[in-house]
């Protein structure tokens, strides 16, 4: 009688005791991993970025917030900081991360610019350009991988990230001039219709050539003339149409 008395008095404590314990188990665990992966990106920063040459402020901020391991693959999480690009769905990837940066930098952004992405892919590379400007409006033609980066542009709080599906070959006449163009999949030749949507003064970096012998080429419309120089031996994917068919 005793027993069981003494037994209700602390009944309470141990259900208590019980969901403490039953909170910290589960969320520990994600704290840890989410403090380990702000670890891993400033280390990424500094050790695949900075030292690389990389050095303007705006870039370097975005790369340091920007979450990369939101955008990849549950199987490749422990891999979100590395050196590499990553495969994402229907067979295209995450572009290495000092590619990103490279290409992001070599745009010479500012503030104000309003920017156009072929590839949306994964969506990692909009997001660190809709942290340094004013818009994005990008175009991914495989339908999964746009839906997908709309969802986590959304998850994230992005408000000035206008993603749609189609073939980014087109660009998107609607919203242009654009101060910049970025393309994250590689043509044979400069997309007519992006010399056209690029703004007066504005820059493009685009991935030209086939596998195995691409350039990343950078572009400036001045006076309305297009001067273009080749920076980077890269490989990216392919620029296909909405078949399936290389550009
Ligand atoms: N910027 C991306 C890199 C993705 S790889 C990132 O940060 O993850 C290049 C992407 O270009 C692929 O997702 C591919 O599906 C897409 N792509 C290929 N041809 C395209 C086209 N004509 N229009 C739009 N996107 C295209």
């Amino acid at each position: 009688m005793n027993y069981l008395r003494s037994y209700r008095n602390i009944q309470p404590l141990i259900v208590f005791y019980t969901y403490i314990l039953l909170f910290t188990l589960i969320s520990f665990p994600s704290c840890a991993q989410n403090s380990d992966f702000a670890e891993l990106r400033q280390h990424m920063v500094r050790t695949q970025i900075e030292t690389r040459g990389i050095s303007d402020p705006k870039v370097l901020k975005a790369f340091q917030k920007v979450e990369r391991h939101r955008f990849v693959l549950p199987e490749y999480l422990p891999k979100a900081y590395e050196d590499y690009p990553l495969p994402i769905d229907e067979g295209q990837t995450i572009s290495q991360p000092y590619i990103v940066a490279f290409m992001t930098e070599s745009l010479d952004l500012k503030p104000s610019d309003k920017i156009l992405e072929i590839g949306t892919g994964s969506g990692y590379q909009a997001a660190i350009l809709a942290e340094i400007c004013d818009s994005v409006f990008t175009i991914e033609i495989f339908p999964k991988l746009g839906e997908k980066a709309s969802n986590i542009f959304s998850e994230l709080g992005y408000k000035n990230i206008f993603s749609k599906i189609g073939d980014g070959y087109k660009g998107w006449p609607e919203n242009a001039p654009f101060d910049a163009i970025i393309v994250t999949c590689s043509p044979s030749h400069i997309p007519q219709p992006l010399k056209e949507q690029l703004a007066e003064g504005g820059r493009m970096i685009i991935p030209i050539g086939s596998y195995p012998s691409q350039s990343l080429v950078l572009l400036e419309k001045q006076k309305g003339k297009i001067k273009q120089k080749k920076i980077l031996p890269v490989r990216f994917v392919p620029m296909i149409d909405d078949k399936g068919k290389k550009y």
